[in-house]
């Protein structure tokens, strides 16, 4: 049994292309293959997404804040996702208003 906090052996650390932070590869495949980390790999889905026109930002806007606050949390640089960040807030704001 692993530590749960600890670099797993045989498991590579890189950099996230988009955040900067210090990540691990957990074996979920995708996000290592581009070198991200979790959260921006599913905030740059969303983002994707949207920039498609393929989804409703607001039913995603609970997962964008939690991914970017995520990132900030960890102290990692979310500024390219502040534009998504703002558009998942207004479509939030819009919808109460
Ligand atoms: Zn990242």
């Amino acid at each position: 049994m692993q530590k749960a906090n600890s670099f797993g052996k045989g498991k590579s650390v890189y950099k996230c292309t988009c955040c900067n932070r210090m990540t691990r590869q957990v074996g979920t495949g995708d996000c290592e293959n581009v070198e991200m980390c979790f959260d921006c790999y599913e905030l740059s889905g969303i983002e994707n997404g949207y920039n498609d026109g393929n989804l409703e930002i607001l039913e995603h806007a609970a997962d964008v804040l939690r991914h970017y606050g995520s990132i900030v949390s960890k102290g990692g640089d979310a500024q390219s996702f502040d534009w998504i960040r703002n558009e998942a807030i207004d479509a939030v704001s819009a919808k109460t208003n």
